[in-house]
């Protein structure tokens, strides 16, 4: 609540300003209208910054996934408000508007079809990024190069046309705003890397593992391994400055009850994660993290605990089941897992030893599972899950980590069974 507070403070706040003291009059409904929509989209687009800027105690409450969900649906908010300002004043007071030619239009206007062309073309790469087959690294310096050109010009817009601007307070406190939007670039693309590269971290082991996947394990050179909860994960980066923008976040595999290095355990499925195997032990790395509100540690009261796994969606829950052996924990487990095939299934050892260690029922589910197979098969669905859970597992807390349509078909069936939403927590990930 309280962090949802701030943020609405952040765009309220400057537009409660805006109406002290000296007003403009005559105006009309309509014109004040079209200008507190423009002012709310550029406050909320502002805020934008705030909130991709990774800051731990902002987005921990939430997790960074659901910011980052947060900022896509806001964004789209503060763009149709940007939209409708310009539409309207565009339709209703066309003499004010003037011409939109630039050779005829003040600076200050085309300014500000400046930076409503920089949004647009940001909502249009950002939410058609995989239909425009942009890939990631190339989206994201796009994305970032058009939002501070979209902010700079419609704040130069704003600065122009002045409107209920008129204090020299007011204009102090929206240019004091843009600075400080501004502020928040500099810290996430020059400052952070910057210490990252103070920091810098030695691949010490890359082991393969079944299902085209690697386990990348990483030591700290100067001996510091940041706390970590299980569960959590790091921006990592190899092979790349920490300013090259070519981060690719990665849960931790590793527990950290055992410490001194973290392990990260990554699939191979795109220019980035294909690489992996190619990696040499003592080359450098950098290790932004760590992220995150998926894990056991925030639910340490719950009686036991369901895990749903796909594929390398294993890798925050085996931090997690390594975390909960090495504490010594006796609560009931159940690791619901959905492979294709039966060679496929990382960390298949691992995990027998586990079940062994704990109490846990380890249940596979294959896709294609090899002849003679009489354990499940298909999708983790309802009638899996029941056939394995208690028969009112309503106290039981499930993590649940995989594609996306996994995801939804297993907490389904666990809302079906009786498991409350508040004791479903998923991870998703693809953050764009
Ligand atoms: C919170 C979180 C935890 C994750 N943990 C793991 C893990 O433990 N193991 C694992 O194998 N994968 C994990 N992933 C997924 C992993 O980050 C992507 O598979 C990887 O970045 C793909 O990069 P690529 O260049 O190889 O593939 P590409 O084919 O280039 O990308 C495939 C998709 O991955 C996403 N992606 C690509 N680059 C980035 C990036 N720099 N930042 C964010 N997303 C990107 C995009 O949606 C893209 O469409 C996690 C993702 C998130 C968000």
């Amino acid at each position: 609540m309280f962090w949802i507070g701030v943020y609405l403070a952040l765009i309220v706040i400057p537009l409660g300003v805006l109406l002290l003291g000296e007003r403009p009059r005559g105006g009309g409904f309509w014109w004040d209208f079209a200008l507190v929509t423009g002012y709310a989209g550029l406050a909320m687009m502002g805020v934008q910054f705030a909130l991709t800027a990774r800051f731990k105690r902002a987005t921990a409450p939430f997790g960074i996934d659901i910011i980052y969900y947060f900022h896509r649906y806001l964004a789209s908010i503060a763009f149709m408000f940007l939209v409708g300002h310009a539409a309207l004043l565009y339709l209703k007071y066309p003499e004010v508007v003037g011409r939109i030619d630039p050779r005829h239009a003040p600076a200050y206007m085309t300014l500000g079809w400046l930076g409503l062309i920089a949004f647009a073309a940001i909502m249009l790469t950002s939410l058609w990024r995989k239909r425009l087959r942009i890939e990631y690294d190339n989206w994201r310096r796009i994305h970032v190069v058009l939002a501070v050109v979209g902010i700079v010009v419609a704040v130069l817009h704003v600065e122009g046309a002045g409107s209920y601007l008129e204090s020299p307070l007011k204009r102090a406190l929206w240019t004091l705003l843009a600075v400080s939007w501004l502020a928040l670039v500099v810290h996430v693309r020059l400052v952070r890397p910057a210490l990252l590269r103070r920091h810098p971290w030695r691949v010490a082991e890359v082991r393969r593992e079944r299902g085209r996947s690697w386990t990348l394990a990483l030591e700290p050179t100067d001996g510091h391994v940041p706390a970590y909860h299980p569960g959590q994960f790091a921006w990592v980066t190899l092979r790349a400055s920490p300013f090259a923008m070519r981060e690719h976040p990665f849960s931790f595999s590793s527990s950290p009850t055992r410490p001194g290095r973290v392990e990260f355990t990554i699939k191979e499925l795109g220019d980035f994660t294909a690489r992996i195997g190619q990696i040499q032990p003592g080359e450098t790395a950098y290790v932004d993290g760590p992220y995150g509100s998926f894990g056991i540690d925030r639910q340490p009261q719950a009686p036991g605990l369901v895990f749903v796994a796909g594929g390398v969606g294993i890798a925050p829950i085996m931090s997690m089941l390594r975390a909960l052996a090495d504490r010594g924990d006796r609560r009931p487990l159940w690791l619901f897992y959905g492979n294709r095939a039966w060679d496929r299934i990382v960390f298949r050892e691992e995990l027998e030893q586990l079940a062994g260690k704990l109490d846990l029922t380890l249940v596979h589910v294959l896709g294609e599972p090899p002849e003679g197979w009489t354990g499940e098969r298909g999708y983790i669905t309802r009638e899996v899950l029941a056939r394995h859970l208690p028969a009112d597992p309503s106290a039981l807390h499930a993590f649940i980590c995989g594609p996306d349509p996994m995801i939804r078909l297993a907490e389904r069936g666990l809302r079906e069974l009786g498991l409350p939403l508040r004791h479903l927590h998923s991870e998703i990930f693809d953050l764009a």
